[in-house]
């Protein structure tokens, strides 16, 4: 069985200010310590699950951040950003059984977290079939495109509970709630504990987890800036809807990642 696990940083337990978020910054150093204590955890409850083959991704900024010594030794960490639509999910195909994600944030404007965003710095929002989306939920149709059950979200509370109403059956581990520009947060040792066990469980139902594609998909990113919203609307296919938004119709959701992907 072969699970992979990507990992962000912003729904990392302590995680709280964007300095921590980013190389050579204060507090930095503890917080790319407690992802990886959090993904190595989650690495070992797939092996406890009977995984035989765990694929990291590394999803944060550079993509540089997990440290990979403090990794299992059967895991095989993917870095840096290759350009491939799949983006935080680079090298997922139909060979895995399980998708676990760690440190997972709510979206931009939710107020659950308060380095909530959505995939850059530049978006109010993006929709799906009308509903404002996280990067969680585009991984989740990112899985759904090539069959791998999403099993497992840690991350804040917030985010918890999106991820629970796109699919009954995830597994969640809430470390922290977001409150105003404040966090609330378990002991850094506790949600480890929570991560590991919870994720082998997770793993060992997979199959349960599998989430029905949309036959349809309209996307639509709204900028906080209309000249991006301008530029977006050349992409093949879009439409610039007013000044600070642009639509996107496909079938494929693949070919709204690659809508995403260069538009925003
Ligand atoms: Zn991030």
């Amino acid at each position: 069985m072969k699970v992979y696990i990507s990992a962000d940083i912003e729904g990392i337990t302590g995680v709280t200010h964007w300095d921590e978020t980013e190389h050579g910054k204060e507090g930095y150093e503890v917080a790319r310590a407690q992802m990886t204590a959090e993904v190595a955890a989650a690495c070992e409850g797939a092996l406890q699950a009977g995984a035989t083959e765990v694929w990291v991704r590394d999803a944060h900024g550079s993509a540089r951040n997990i440290i990979a010594v403090g990794l299992p030794r059967q895991v095989r960490l993917v870095r840096g950003w290759s350009g491939h639509p799949f983006l935080m999910l680079q090298e997922l195909d139909t060979s895995f059984q399980a998708l676990v994600l760690i440190g997972y944030h709510s979206r931009m404007g939710s107020g659950a977290n308060p380095l909530s965003h959505t995939m850059s710095g530049r978006i109010t929002w993006i929709k799906l079939n009308g509903v404002e989306v996280s990067e969680f939920s585009l991984c989740a149709y990112t899985a759904a495109l090539v069959r791998v059950p999403l099993v497992f979200v840690s991350g804040d509370k917030g985010l918890c509970e999106e991820a629970v109403s796109l699919n009954a059956h995830i597994t969640t581990v809430a470390v922290k709630e977001g409150v105003g520009d404040s966090t609330i947060n378990l002991h850094p040792d506790l949600a480890v504990e929570q991560i590991r066990s919870q994720v082998a469980r997770a793993v060992a139902n997979a199959q349960k987890c599998l989430l029905p594609l949309p036959d349809h998909f309209t996307a639509e990113v709204r900028f906080h800036r209309p000249e991006r919203a301008y530029r977006s609307g050349f992409f093949p296919g879009a439409r610039q809807t007013d000044p600070t938004t642009v639509q996107f119709d496909h079938a494929d959701f693949f070919e709204v990642l690659r809508f995403l992907l260069f538009a925003v």
